[in-house]
């Protein structure tokens, strides 16, 4: 199913903030570790340590297990998961300003104030610019660390704290001013980037494309048959190959006018993809009022039966021209075989080819086979 540009950008920026915020899971925890180990906060307090050890553990779990479910994203929950990534990681940055508050405001924790202090805004502008893909994590995720400490400052008697906070408040403008260029860059990236995606799809459709009959074209039939013929090759599967004319149709042309002989070919194209049933047939127009049908795992017998009902199906179109049904016909010749290292897969064609010509020469609406078995 294709996804709406929409939903293909916000599939995009959720993989991205994902990967981006991927980080932030194990930064913590590594921090975290430091500060407990360099700075003997078992022995300062042990529910702290295991307290906040859980948290820790908790969140990484649930991130990790966002992440994982990020695979199953589609129309549907995206916008519900890239809300519960903001969400959580939002949720990290609070509880890491509480524990840098704690930190700041605990007196026998007060050695390790001077690293919190460095790690609070190493953290808060990382964060600020590796996840400005979200506004909401722009603005608020550097909030989340610095409203816990500024609050400590608020009501601390220490004059130092003033200035802690002031300079605090000086880097978040800074942060909110410099995120918001790598913000506006990632968001005009992607749109191009899926403009030009669109663009290379359409125009290989194009050049895929028979433009009148909207079948696959000669070019595409090539390659796809080339694809194919390796593949039964390696699996020892049979492959069958039919070619379809069209009977008297420079008659038909010469007597009712180009205009209605495509009419005709379209019509005749509707048909024939109509007979083959199976999603990996392939359907083309091979040339003028030629079309040729390829059929992967399919033997002599199957082809006989796909190229009896293509040739019945164009023999009952009911196509009118002044009010008077235009009887059209075809000839069918097909080849099939299982591919071997002798044959090349030219060979099969050439045999549908002069399969076709059997057709013509013993009277025209008719289904012919030439395998190399015969
Ligand atoms: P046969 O029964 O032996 O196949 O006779 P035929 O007249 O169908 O065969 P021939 O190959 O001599 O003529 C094919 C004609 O198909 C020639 C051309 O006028 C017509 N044709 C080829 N391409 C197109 C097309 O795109 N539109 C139309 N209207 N006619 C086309
Ligand atoms: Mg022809
Ligand atoms: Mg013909």
């Amino acid at each position: 199913m294709k996804l709406s540009q929409d939903s293909q950008l916000k599939m995009q920026a959720l993989f991205d903030l994902s990967m981006r915020a991927r980080a932030g899971i194990y930064i913590y925890c590594a921090i975290w570790l430091v500060f407990v180990i360099a700075f003997d906060f078992v022995a300062m307090s042990i529910p702290l340590v295991v307290i906040n050890s859980i948290i820790l553990l908790v969140m990484m779990a649930i991130r990790i297990a966002h992440m994982s479910y990020i695979k199953n994203a589609n129309e549907d929950n995206v916008q519900l998961l890239y809300h519960l990534l903001i969400f959580s990681v939002l949720l990290s940055a609070l509880h890491w300003g509480v524990l840098t508050a704690w930190v700041l405001t605990f007196e026998s924790a007060n050695n390790a104030s001077h690293l919190m202090l460095i790690v609070l805004p190493a953290f808060a502008m990382g964060g600020a610019s590796a996840l400005a893909i979200s506004n909401v994590l722009r603005i608020f995720y550097p909030l989340a660390l610095y409203v816990p400490p500024l609050f400590m400052f608020y009501y601390s008697q220490d004059p130092l704290n003033t200035v802690y906070a002031v300079s605090i408040l000086i880097s978040y403008i800074y942060i909110i001013s410099a995120s918001k260029y790598p913000r506006e860059n990632y968001w005009s990236a992607i749109k191009n980037h899926l403009i030009a995606e669109e663009r290379a799809t359409e125009l290989e459709q194009l050049s895929t494309t028979d433009k009148l009959t909207q079948l696959k074209n000669r070019m595409y039939f090539d390659e796809e048959f080339d694809n194919e013929w390796r593949r039964s090759y390696r699996l020892n599967a049979p492959i069958s190959v039919i070619m379809i004319d069209l009977d008297h149709f420079k008659k038909l042309n010469d007597t009712y006018g180009h205009l209605f002989g495509d009419e005709v070919l379209r019509r005749t194209a509707a048909v024939i993809s109509n007979e083959l049933k199976r999603p990996t047939d392939c359907i083309a127009r091979y040339g003028g009022e030629e079309f040729i049908a390829l059929l992967p795992n399919t033997d002599a017998e199957g082809a006989k039966v796909t190229g009896e009902r293509i040739r019945h199906a164009v023999e009952s179109m009911q196509i009118e021209h002044d009010d008077k049904v235009v009887r059209i016909t075809c000839c069918v010749g097909a080849s099939s075989t299982v591919p071997v290292s002798t044959l090349n897969h030219t060979d099969i064609i050439k045999r549908a080819d002069s399969a076709l010509y059997e057709a013509k020469r013993s009277g025209r609406n008719r289904y012919v086979a030439v395998n190399p078995e015969e």
